[in-house]
């Protein structure tokens, strides 16, 4: 008995320390994910990191859409719950060069803070730059003062050498903009990457805007929230990729006719006024193929279809109005454009 007792310690030592070796092994491979060369490649790279809306969606964080070229990671808007998905994406965090707003709706800005604070704790050194329509120096300004405590906790905690204070600190732009209903304004122009900010329709909210990337002869434009906008066309022709958000008017009519048809009034009312501020799916198309664009994804997708059935019903009305590709967008969704000679 004396030898079988120790036999069973001995197994029990070598599967603890088996599994102590096991463990080890999966730690690394997970820190080994992250894609810092990403960071070196000639490609402009599009990773959807938020593809949902203010409706609740285990599967859909808040709005934003990662932009990876010229050694800069971009974030367009950072719904809540976004920041969890650019981290799953594996993208070097560290390197978050700049955040661009295109409103202040709650389901865009959401995870500024966390954008902040997490990058930050990822080792960027240096402030982070966040651009946006006039307007913008106040939300970011509201989001300093939320962590103001947080910050100081981490410097204690880690020491100011590891954690920068000036790098806690988000610093706003707020981009002029003239009051053209197509007004535009080169946001940047850095190691070959122009971005551009132009107006969109989302009224009652003023100002709303867009973004286009032009990098190495390729190009990429985020549309926000918008209605069928005519800037939108004009500052998209041509491009290889449009992102644009989606709203399908017939299903949120009937989640507003049901919604009433049980009582529930206030629900009825604010599905249907979501309706008229957003583009529907078959507008999306003919966005797309009025500005020539190549490649049309959508995103913000309201409500969000997540089977079959609600697929089908959600882009119903698109066929036969914009013979390029078309994507339903989802997280983690990635779309990598080679330069062009
Ligand atoms: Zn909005
Ligand atoms: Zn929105």
């Amino acid at each position: 008995m004396p030898s079988r007792a120790l036999l069973a310690v001995l197994t029990l030592v070598v599967a603890v320390a088996g599994c102590d070796r096991i463990g080890d092994w999966m730690i690394a491979r997970t820190l080994r994910r992250v894609d810092h060369a990403i960071l070196e490649s000639p490609d402009l790279t599009v990773v959807l990191c938020g593809t949902g809306s203010p409706i609740a969606d285990r599967t859909r964080a808040g709005a934003c859409t990662a932009v990876i070229a010229g050694g800069q990671l971009i974030l367009v808007d950072v719904g809540p719950g976004s920041w969890e998905t650019v981290d799953l994406a594996n993208l070097p965090t560290e390197a978050l060069s700049a955040i661009l707003l295109t409103h202040f709706h709650s389901d865009h800005i959401g995870d500024l803070g966390e954008a902040v604070t997490q990058s930050w704790i990822a080792g960027r050194s240096r402030p982070l730059d966040v651009y946006g329509p006039p307007g913008t120096s106040e939300v970011v300004t509201g989001f300093r003062l939320a962590y103001t405590a947080d910050v100081g906790y981490r410097i204690l905690h880690h020491g100011e050498q590891y954690m920068p204070r000036a790098a806690a600190i988000p610093v706003a732009h707020d981009v002029p903009l003239g009051d053209d209903p197509a007004a535009s304004a080169v946001v940047f122009d850095r190691n070959g990457l122009k971005v551009t900010m132009f107006r969109v329709d989302h009224r009652p909210v003023e100002p709303a805007v867009g973004y286009r990337f032009d990098y190495a002869g390729r190009s990429v434009v985020v549309s926000g929230d918008t209605k069928r906008s005519a800037s939108l066309i004009q500052h998209a022709q041509g491009a290889d990729l449009l992102i644009h958000e989606a709203l399908q008017p017939a299903m949120m009519a009937r989640v507003s006719g049901v919604a009433r048809g049980l009582g529930r009034d206030r629900l009825a009312k604010m599905a249907g006024d979501t309706i008229g501020y957003h583009t529907s799916p078959a507008d999306a198309a003919t966005v797309a193929r009025d500005a020539r664009v190549h490649h049309l994804v959508l995103t913000h997708l309201v409500p969000p279809p997540n089977n079959f059935l609600t697929r089908r019903l959600f882009t119903r009305g698109m066929g036969g109005i914009f013979s390029g590709e078309t994507t339903l967008g989802e997280d983690g969704m990635r779309f990598t454009l080679a330069p062009k000679s």
